[in-house]
């Protein structure tokens, strides 16, 4: 059952003018990553991205899954489902293990490689500007409502008014409804979203039941493994961490 907001994405009325990556860029601090937004890729620096397909653009962006597998195999709960349907991330509980991004059956989490205090980054539904009762920044660009947010229910309701009363123009799904459980972004288009390079023939059960299944399989002594390791990352950014905080504290003296 999907409850709180989300996102609507109609591919039919995209004109492909890149507003709303260039507004995730502004309200999240991004630098540029490439002048033709046409040509960027989903990275540390780019949470959204407009792929062009003919005549048609379809936006992706994290799906915000309703059960997501990031979070279910995330050992130490910094990857959160929250009951806006956001799915949001805390840097400060993160050991950078990276089992969410092998997790993401939309392949959507990115690192900060090049950084010496990486963090996963992805869209996180414009979480704090939402909850100060503003608009995602992509949904408040974009100039002709391809990109609506709002409560789920409702949302779901204008895609079936939509697929229901122009049968011609719309490839009768409503991507993400009920792919690996639904998610709160929802996608309508004109062609089948294999077209538009969506992750397809993605089962309807959530991810988290394949994820519990699969980590039974692997012997005990890789999990041990992966969360000992996982344990020196993590002290060691907390013994840099508690450094940094008393040479900032003496310095405060
Ligand atoms: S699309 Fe991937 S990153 Fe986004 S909520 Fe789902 S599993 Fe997590
Ligand atoms: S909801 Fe916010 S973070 Fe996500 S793509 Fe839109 S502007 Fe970017
Ligand atoms: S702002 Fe709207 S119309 Fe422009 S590229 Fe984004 S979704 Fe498409």
């Amino acid at each position: 059952m999907l409850n709180g907001n989300g996102i609507l994405f109609d591919v039919s009325l995209c004109v492909g003018c890149g507003s709303c990556a260039q507004a995730c860029k502004e309200v999240n601090n991004l630098p540029e990553t490439n002048k033709d937004f046409l040509k960027d890729h989903l990275s540390d620096n780019t949470f959204t991205v407009v792929e062009q397909y003919g005549d048609l653009y379809a936006r992706k962006l994290c799906m915000h899954c309703n059960e997501p597998a990031c979070e279910s195999v995330c050992l130490v709960g910094a990857i959160k489902k929250t009951e806006t349907g956001a799915v949001v991330y805390d840097a400060d509980k993160c050991i950078g293990c990276r089992y969410c991004m092998q997790a993401c059956p939309h392949k959507i989490p990115r690192y900060e490689w090049g950084t010496t205090k990486p963090r996963i980054r992805k869209c996180v539904l414009c979480n704090d500007r939402v909850n100060a009762g503003k608009l995602p920044g992509c949904v408040e660009a974009c100039p002709t409502e391809a990109t609506l947010y709002g409560s789920i229910e409702k949302l779901i309701a204008i895609a079936n008014r939509r697929l229901k009363e122009d049968p011609d123009k719309y490839y009768q799904k409503i991507y993400g409804l009920e792919d690996v459980g639904g998610s709160h972004v929802l996608v309508i288009s004109p062609v089948p979203f294999e077209q538009l390079g969506y992750v397809s023939m993605l089962p309807k059960e959530p991810m988290p039941e394949f994820t519990n299944r699969a980590m039974e399989k692997i012997p005990s002594v890789v999990v041990v493994g992966g969360a000992f390791l996982s344990g020196m990352y993590w002290l060691t950014k907390r013994k840099n961490q508690l450094a940094k905080e008393k040479k900032s504290n003496n310095g405060n003296l």
